[in-house]
């Protein structure tokens, strides 16, 4: 039986510790194939993708598995939902990774033996009032122009969709493909299938440095000591642009993105959703565990952990303003989470040194960019070369480029 709990239930907020089971954790290696910095969603699907190559993985995480964004996210899968003004560049690529999602989800599955929740009841994007309607109708045209499956819906056949929403709802879009997984079962999954692959995933341990030599990476340093390494996967999310790993002309421009989330719980007697929901405030996902999902802020405040009054006021009141049910339903946790995010909110995934590879930046997209993540990463570190499609995904498009093989 899997164990896991919300992130801020029954511990600090955001370091709660998901664990498929109570066995020993790796001790720190001396040497692998590859090392990989963070043992986030980004890091441990990489390392698990990686193991399946054949290569020696260690993970080394600072915290616990998932304790940074990747516990904290509600797991939508939505490209369609998703989709705004400004995100061309992600829309090939998100929607690739939604095509690959299933295939990931079995391996996944069956490598761990823990079920993902993997649900694809689509999203409704909501107006309420003449003025969302008319943005809505925008959002609807720059869906359509993309080529995004988007249905319009009057407000009566939202609410044949979705009895329980309030009758001010207005008007609709059926996003039919967006799907949705739970964070917690998946992280739970990916740190169960990974262990099983071999991978070393060391928690607790901070790496501090870099090694180079003879102009390229050659391991990391941690307190407890060094692990030799052909080549340095840096996956450490938010916390990949602060300064001392690497060195200034490789920084990443990548900031943390604070968001508050909370969990209710549902009833028969207080009923549920069928499928996701998003309006302008909040999005309210549905978990097969009774659990609703209502997130989530966005707030450019650097590290600063916790919840505040202001945050979880403005996620209940969005919420209760499409869904007066849930005033009876229970709050059973309440957390916040670092979203890592680039210049463009989109990720970075590139070569930055010989031996120095980069996959993280990926913003609110990081459950839904996984399965290309890990592949294309996967196939960087065992070709040299990335696929086509994630080329454009380096720090050029910001004014910097590396490459894996060539001197540095
Ligand atoms: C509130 C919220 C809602 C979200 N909802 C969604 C959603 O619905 N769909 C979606 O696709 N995405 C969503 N996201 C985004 C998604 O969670 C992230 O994009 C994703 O989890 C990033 O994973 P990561 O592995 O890069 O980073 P993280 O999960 O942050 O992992 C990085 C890890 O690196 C570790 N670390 C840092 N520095 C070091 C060091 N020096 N040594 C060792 N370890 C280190 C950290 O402790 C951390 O565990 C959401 C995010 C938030 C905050």
């Amino acid at each position: 039986m899997v164990s896991v709990d919300f992130p801020g239930t029954g511990g600090p907020i955001g370091l709660r510790r998901v664990s498929a089971s109570t066995a020993p954790r790796s001790a720190l290696p001396q040497r692998a194939d590859v090392v990989v910095i963070g043992a986030g969603l980004i890091g441990l699907s990489v390392a698990w993708t990686l193991a399946g190559r054949g290569l020696s993985v260690a993970v080394i995480e600072r915290e616990s598995v998932g304790a940074g964004a990747s516990l904290a996210a509600t797991g939508m899968l939505a490209p369609a939902a998703e989709h705004e003004p400004g995100s061309d560049l992600l829309l090939p690529l998100a929607i690739e990774s939604l095509h690959r999602w299933p295939a990931f989800r079995d391996a996944l599955q069956a490598a761990s033996g823990i079920g993902i929740d993997y649900r694809e009841d689509g999203t409704l994007v909501l107006a309420i009032g003449r003025d969302e309607v008319e943005r809505l109708r925008f959002r609807h045209d720059l869906q359509r122009r993309s080529g995004v499956a988007a249905e319009w819906l009057s407000g009566e056949a939202v609410r044949r969709r979705e009895p329980m929403l309030r009758p001010s709802v207005t008007a609709g879009i059926l996003c039919p493909l967006d799907h949705q997984v739970d964070p917690r079962l998946v992280m739970a999954a990916l740190d169960a299938a990974c262990r099983s692959a071999g991978v070393a995933v060391v928690e607790g341990c901070a790496v501090e440095g870099l090694d180079w030599a003879g102009g390229r990476v050659c391991g990391v340093r941690t307190a407890s000591g060094p692990v030799a390494a052909g080549i340095v996967i840096v996956a450490s999310g938010a916390w990949s642009g602060e300064g001392g790993l690497l060195p200034e002309h490789l920084a990443l421009p990548v900031r943390p993105l604070r968001g508050q989330s909370l969990a209710l719980r549902t009833t028969r007697h207080t009923g549920t959703l069928t499928g996701m929901v998003w309006t302008e405030q909040v999005h309210i996902a549905p978990k097969s565990d009774g659990h609703l999902i209502v997130g989530a802020t966005v707030e450019d405040c650097g590290f600063r952990p916790g919840v505040t009054a202001g945050g979880l006021y403005a996620l209940l009141e969005g919420a209760r303003r499409v869904l007066p049910g849930i005033e009876e339903m229970e709050v059973e946790a309440v957390w916040s989470g670092y979203r890592p995010t680039s210049d463009d909110d989109a990720p970075i995934i590139e070569a930055l040194a010989p031996g120095l590879v980069a996959a993280t930046g990926h913003h609110r997209n990081g459950y839904l960019l996984a399965p290309i993540t890990a592949d294309a990463v996967a196939e960087l570190v065992t070709t040299g070369a990335l696929p086509d499609m994630a080329r454009p995904f380096s720090r050029a498009r910001f004014g910097g480029q590396g490459s894996l093989r060539a001197s540095a």
